[in-house]
């Protein structure tokens, strides 16, 4: 073998090794970043080593910082494993080494990556004819599909944000939600919106937009407008109420958006599709592979209605009515990039639509057996509606919930991470993993039952 056959040879079988180990290692790390940090660091070497050895080096010096999100009982967050398929593709995508942000240049992996996106939009119901753009995940895609929706709202009022810029532009009106994720205030921030700017809309208990209070925030409004929605709000896992909410933003000429990293997702299942009625009328729609397809980082989708609108944010320079297709970089931030999309080709293949349907059905199916297993425990309560696939929980007292949270990590058997929801502390549970049985659900709750017992 020669160097690199070493090297990859080393790197497959360190990742079994890894692999190997996830029923049973400790979910969260055992080390500290400052303990990764001198294992890692300390001078660069003056000289070189064997490709092999650095690899091997690697894998052994990572495994107590790593963390088992690939298994079955890592809950934290909204994360999600990996397909088999979409793991080994990625491995291809590093071999092959393809820039993909040009047709021209990279014809098989920009073809997969707009078969993936077609695929996709099938899936989730949304217009056959609207862009899609693989960035790095749900912030950038919010951001891609916000940079269009900023363009078309000025377009309208014979504003061009491209050539003008916006000192001088007329005022863009940014409506959101009160539970809308972090990421929408950043993404509006990198637009030119500043956080003073944002009206917010007020939400129900479950975080869901108030259709008679979005009423009243657009009352008399008719210059540019953006209102963002949401399908799958973090903690609760609720949607918006699309067909009573996309209406009422219409009546002032919205933009509507909705950022949907794990929601939209919903609507390829026949028995959760009702979640996302009427989603489909939005101008733009944010969501993320790497979520719930189950697919490595990092892979989000940009989606916009009517891609002239992408073209007009994105576009790298001439008219862009000379292309005759779509290039990758058209229609996303970014030039040079990975062939992200083809991890995602991958899983939609390997699934087919049965699978992904199948795959919605059981991570929704293991959210509601975690809720009933945790209700049964004495002291806990759980706070949401289990209509997708978040399960948000707490014991008696904040202090007690923080301590419980500190507790599951520690004990190793399962991940979640804590948060605050309506000024109580929680702990949130994503069943965003393809992995999960039904055995890591028991375990899981046999597990908190015995914390919470000590
Ligand atoms: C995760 C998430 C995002 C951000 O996505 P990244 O992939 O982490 O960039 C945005 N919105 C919602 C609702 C999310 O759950």
């Amino acid at each position: 073998m020669d160097e690199r056959e070493r090297a990859l040879d080393t790197a497959h079988r360190r990742a079994g090794e890894f692999l190997g180990t996830l029923d049973e290692r400790p979910v969260w790390p055992r080390a500290s970043l400052d303990e990764m940090l001198s294992a890692f660091g300390g001078p660069l070497p003056e000289d070189g080593a064997d490709a092999a050895t650095v690899v091997d080096e690697i894998a052994r010096l990572a495994d107590p910082g790593l963390v088992a999100i690939p298994g079955g009982r890592f809950f934290g967050f909204v994360i999600g494993g990996t397909q088999p398929a979409a793991l080994a593709a990625d491995w291809l995508v590093s071999a092959w080494d393809q820039n993909s942000g040009s047709s021209l240049l990279t014809p098989a992996t920009v073809a997969m990556e707009r078969v993936a996106g077609e695929w996709m939009l099938d899936l989730l119901g949304l217009p056959a004819t609207a862009s899609v753009g693989f960035v790095t995940g749900g912030q950038l895609a919010n951001f891609a599909c916000l940079a269009a929706a900023r363009a078309a709202v000025l377009s309208r009022v014979g504003w061009d944000v491209a050539e003008n810029g916006l000192r001088s532009a007329p005022e863009i009106r940014f409506v959101v939600g009160a539970d809308r994720h972090s990421s929408i205030d950043r993404a509006a921030r990198f637009l030119g919106i500043g956080t003073r700017e944002i009206v917010i809309v007020d939400s129900d208990d479950q975080g869901r937009m108030r259709p008679g209070a979005l009423a009243r925030a657009l009352d008399a409004e008719d210059g540019p407008l953006i209102v963002c929605m949401q399908a799958g709000e973090v903690h609760t896992g609720a949607f918006d109420d699309f067909d009573l909410l996309i209406p009422i933003a219409r009546r002032h000429r919205a933009w509507v958006h909705v950022d949907g990293a794990f929601g939209l997702w919903a609507a390829a299942s026949p028995s959760l599709r009702a979640l996302m009625a009427g989603a489909d009328a939005a101008d733009s729609w944010a969501t993320d592979a790497h979520k719930t397809l189950n697919v490595p980082y990092d892979c989000g989708m940009a989606i916009v209605r009517d891609p002239a609108d992408s073209i007009a944010a994105f576009r790298t320079g001439g008219d862009y009515l000379i292309y005759s297709g779509l290039d990758p970089w058209d229609v996303t931030p970014e030039l040079s990039r990975r062939a992200r999309g083809v991890p995602a080709w991958a899983a939609l293949r390997a699934l087919g639509r049965s699978g992904v349907a199948r795959m919605l059905d059981r991570l929704h199916a293991n959210a509601v057996a975690m809720a009933r297993g945790l209700a049964g425990i004495d002291r806990v309560e759980v706070l949401n509606d289990v209509d997708y696939t978040q399960v948000m929980f707490c014991l008696d007292s904040d202090d007690a919930t923080r301590a419980l949270g500190a507790a599951i990590l520690a004990d190793g058997t399962s991940a979640m991470t804590g948060a605050e929801w309506r000024g109580r502390a929680v702990l949130r549970c994503s069943m965003s993993s393809w992995v999960t049985t039904d055995g890591d659900v028991a375990r899981t709750v046999a597990a908190i039952r015995d914390l919470v017992a000590a």
